[in-house]
């Protein structure tokens, strides 16, 4: 895949880039650990004050990086300046509460005296050069959310972005060092996924964070675990949304939208499945049949605009696939199913909603990366549950019930990283993030993120 910035809403290549060559990899390697060995040592303040000046800066810059966010992979200009400002927020988080989250931990007394000591503790110590493989559908969330933390723990950050987002990961490096942090804490890396693999063996990056699919994930964790090293992953999802007779069924169906076509459909924790009680199920199917029907497809750079194009053609045709074998099968198309008749270029796909999906079909057990919705009718909560873990899949789940007798079995029994009661997913710097089963491992945001990439140290006297 070559390195540049392609528009998706013409397909005009803008920008292209030459990959960095071994001698370049290699000093910028050897900088990553250069600054850590200095970086480590700074204090919880320099570092937070730092990050809050990257925050300060984002904010000043959040029209302009808004705008090569929508350039470079289509999301709406609304959604790229919220993702900014997600950003920023996330950063002043971190810099507010690494110390207190890294704080040391002490065990009992009693504990300390049971295994013969005098004292003992706990100290969270950085580990190294991180690199974090990360995709284009949040170009600057995926890689904060990451970057924010570790930083903050003292590890250095090496980014080896989507190929399709080159100016969004120039920027960040740019970013981080106008905000003060040392050459060599946080360096973007243009290569191709082939290079991953000498990287990722060097003996200088310590461990590796990767979000995007599942055959990336494979190659990244089998490389580290051959080597020993730590990684996160965070993958795919195809999350279910699943509506009992005691929910607020207009209110379901309208966030019901908004779940399935953020990021015009390519969120990972987008809901996709759509799982539905009989006694609500017409319905919650007219009208959210009717949301999905009523959204503006067009330029991602207009106001107006609620769903701009896919990022990439393979994309779309990856997403084409999905629904017309569907349909082959027998689902049926409530709306969309087809491409916009009014946008000739670009790769745009019409907000899609099918009923009478069948587990033969691939679209039941694959994730839809684009604005394609799943409808199924159950009729009770268990068939709801089993439904919903009827997937490879378990990043979050979404659950529209009152009843908290049913509240509690979903807890219990959804195979998911996440519980989201009478709301859509959403990421907070505060909650952890991630999920089960293929949809990775590992934790990000809140205190367990920023532990993952840690030396948990027991001090010990006797
Ligand atoms: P990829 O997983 O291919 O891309 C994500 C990142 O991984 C990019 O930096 C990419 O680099 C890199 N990568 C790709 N292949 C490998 C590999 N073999 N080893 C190491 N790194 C690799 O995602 P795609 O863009 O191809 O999207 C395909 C599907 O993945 C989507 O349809 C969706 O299902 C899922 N996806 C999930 C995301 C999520 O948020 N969980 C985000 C994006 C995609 P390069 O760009 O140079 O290929």
């Amino acid at each position: 895949m070559p390195i540049a910035t392609v528009n998706p809403a013409t397909g005009e290549t803008l920008t292209t880039f030459d990959e960095f060559d071994h001698k370049e990899i290699d000093s910028r390697l050897a900088r990553a650990r250069w600054a850590f060995l200095d970086h480590r040592k700074t204090t919880y303040a320099y570092r937070a004050e730092r990050m809050r000046r990257a925050a300060d800066l984002l904010d000043a810059e959040r029209d302009s990086i808004a705008a090569t966010m929508t350039t470079e992979m289509g999301k709406t200009l609304a959604a790229a300046r919220a993702e900014a400002a997600k950003c920023a927020k996330a950063m002043r988080w971190y810099a507010e509460h690494a110390e207190e989250l890294l704080a040391d931990e002490h065990p009992s007394a009693a504990d300390i005296e049971d295994s013969g000591g005098t004292a003992a503790f706990v100290r969270y110590r950085p580990l190294g050069p991180v690199l974090a493989v990360m995709p284009w559908n949040f170009p600057l969330w995926q890689v904060v959310r990451f970057a924010a933390p570790a930083l903050m723990a003292g590890n250095t950050a090496l980014l080896k972005h989507a190929s399709n987002v080159p100016q969004t990961a120039l920027y960040l490096e740019d970013l981080f060092r106008r905000a003060g942090f040392p050459e060599g804490c946080f360096q973007t890396l243009l290569v191709g996924s082939a290079a991953i693999e000498g990287i990722l063996r060097d003996p200088r990056v310590v461990a590796a964070t990767l979000t995007g699919s599942e055959p990336a994930g494979r190659s990244v964790a089998a490389i580290a675990g051959d080597e020993i090293k730590k990684t996160v992953l965070e993958l795919g999802g195809s999350d279910p949304f699943v509506v009992m007779p005691s929910a607020d069924v207009a209110r379901a169906a309208e966030v019901a939208v908004t779940a399935r076509v953020q990021n015009n459909g390519q969120s990972c924790i987008a809901a996709k499945r759509f799982i539905v009680h009989a006694d609500i199920f017409e319905d919650f199917a007219a009208r959210f049949t009717e949301g999905m029907k009523a959204l503006r497809v067009g330029d991602p750079m207009e106001e107006t605009t609620d769903v701009g194009p896919l990022a990439s053609k393979q994309g779309r045709a990856d997403l084409e696939r999905l629904v017309d074998e569907a349909v082959a099968s027998g689902a049926t198309v409530l709306c969309g199913g087809e491409r916009p008749r009014h946008l000739r270029a670009g790769w745009f796909y019409e907000p899609t909603v099918l009923a009478d999906v069948t587990p033969e079909m691939l679209i039941h057990r694959e994730e839809t990366f684009g604005p394609v919705a799943t409808l199924y009718r159950v009729d009770s909560l268990g068939a709801a549950i089993e439904l919903a873990n009827d997937v490879p899949f378990g990043l979050s789940s979404n659950a529209w019930t009152e009843d908290q007798e049913e509240q509690e079995r979903f807890i219990r029994d959804v195979e998911a990283g996440g519980v989201y009661f009478n709301g859509m997913t959403a990421s907070h710097p505060a909650m952890p993030f991630g999920g089960i089963k293929r949809s990775g491992y590992g934790r990000e945001l809140a205190g367990h993120g920023i532990r993952e990439f840690c030396n948990v140290t027991t001090v010990w006297y006797g």
